[in-house]
């Protein structure tokens, strides 16, 4: 379960299990259609979706990715991964030049 979890670089969270940033009450927040293109960009961008909370009729985007220290972790290795990758590549087409 560890591993199988910390071969995920993001992870994802359904913000309707997060208490209301208004009324801080759980389990209220329901998915909201995006009214105008602002909120249409950030549903495109897959990382903040609009939510209404039933209760107070709060509504507004809501995060539906948690950044850990694992995440960071993760990032930093791809990073190096690709770097890594890219300076062999340089390396291979430098070389086939001569
Ligand atoms: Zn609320």
């Amino acid at each position: 379960m560890a591993i199988a979890q910390s071969k995920k670089v993001l992870l994802r969270l359904d913000p309707s299990y997060k208490r209301c940033p208004s009324c801080r009450d759980v389990n209220t927040l329901r998915r909201s259609r995006a009214k105008n293109l602002f909120e249409n960009i950030l549903k495109f961008t897959g990382i903040y979706k609009v939510y209404r909370c039933r209760k107070c009729n709060w509504r507004g985007p809501l995060s539906t990715i948690i950044v850990t220290k694992n995440t960071v972790k993760n990032i930093a290795i791809y990073a190096a991964v690709i770097w890594f990758a890219l300076y062999v590549v340089s390396r291979v087409i430098s070389s086939l030049d001569k």
